[in-house]
């Protein structure tokens, strides 16, 4: 394959996968897209939006002139997904995914795709919104945005190329990673970040002050909860597949809420102080947000 992908099929047109759709149609990079899915109104609604050329209710039809496949479903979806295309697989078709968590789909990849597992190429755009479904997608959603791929070492360097390919050609800044580090450093500044965040809209929900409460929510309230309208199925699945680093990760955060409730019950200002000086300090020199 050189630069442009005849057929590529997508499994899963929701948020991520129609957005990479409508990205490689519109630049031309891609010449014809499949969808997959469950639902067919929502594959329907793919066609009429221009992210999909054709669509099957059948996985194995959908991917079987397929040259590259994405697969693009929740995290608990894909073992099954990878075990049923595999027999349908071109021999020289390159799989990959979008899935949150790199481990996990890894392991789902090796047992279901046998032969296919070397031409996988585990990828993640680090892009995405709380909204979700096909109507969510546009086509900037990853332009100037990163993506990162875990090739392992019997990937091969051929299928790799390609995938890196397809991301710069939406515009994003593609970046290698290690699986285990990837889903490390995502428990901390994604899944972790939406755990408070449904957590915090969970327990102020059960306030008996509630609607009063809600009515008096302003920006930094907004700003911080809406990541809390995010899919909770997808959630659920990102919980289930990174619970070791995401519960390490809770533990530390506890501690931090701690050392707060101990200097405001031992009213100690100096310790407050610092604590927040420090926090202020780390933030403002984040000059990528
Ligand atoms: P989404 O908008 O809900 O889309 C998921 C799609 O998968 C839907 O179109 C759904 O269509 C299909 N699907 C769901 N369950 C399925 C199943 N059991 N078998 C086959 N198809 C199924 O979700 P998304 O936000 O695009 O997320 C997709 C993947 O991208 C997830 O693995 C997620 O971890 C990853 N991701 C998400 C974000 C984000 O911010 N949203 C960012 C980066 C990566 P049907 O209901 O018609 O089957």
């Amino acid at each position: 394959m050189n630069g442009l992908i005849n057929s590529l099929a997508i499994i899963g047109v929701g948020l991520i996968g129609s957005s990479l759709a409508l990205s490689l149609k519109q630049s031309g990079y891609v010449k014809r897209v499949t969808g997959y899915g469950r639902s067919e109104a929502s594959l329907q609604k793919g066609l009429e939006l221009g992210v999909l050329d054709d669509y099957s209710l059948s996985l194995t039809d959908a991917v079987s002139a397929a040259d590259v496949v994405i697969v693009a479903v929740p995290l608990g979806a894909m073992a099954g997904v990878f075990k049923q295309m595999q027999p349908a697989l071109k021999a020289t078709a390159i799989v990959s995914d979008v899935g949150s968590v790199k481990a996990s789909v890894v392991q789902d990849a090796r047992a279901g795709l046998a032969d296919a597992f070397v031409r996988f190429v585990p990828g993640h755009p680090i892009a995405g919104s709380e909204h979700s479904g096909v109507e969510a997608g546009f086509a900037s959603l990853y332009q100037g945005r990163k993506t990162i791929l875990t090739p392992l070492e019997e990937t091969s360097g051929d299928a790799l190329q390609v995938i890196d390919a397809m991301w710069r050609a939406t515009g994003a800044l593609v970046e290698n990673m290690d699986v285990d580090h990837h889903d490390r450093v995502l428990a901390a500044t994604s899944h972790l970040p939406h755990m408070l965040a449904f957590s915090l809209v969970s327990h102020l929900s059960k306030l008996s002050e509630q609607d009063e409460i809600f009515d008096y929510a302003a920006g930094g309230f907004r700003d911080f909860t809406r990541i809390a309208s995010s899919d909770p199925v997808m959630w659920r699945d990102i919980c289930l597949a990174n619970g070791s680093a995401l519960l390490e990760l809770i533990d530390g955060f506890k501690a931090e809420l701690d050392q707060i409730s101990g200097s405001i019950r031992g009213q100690n200002p100096d310790a407050l102080l610092e604590f927040f000086r420090h926090s202020k300090h780390t933030r403002d020199q984040l000059r990528n947000l």
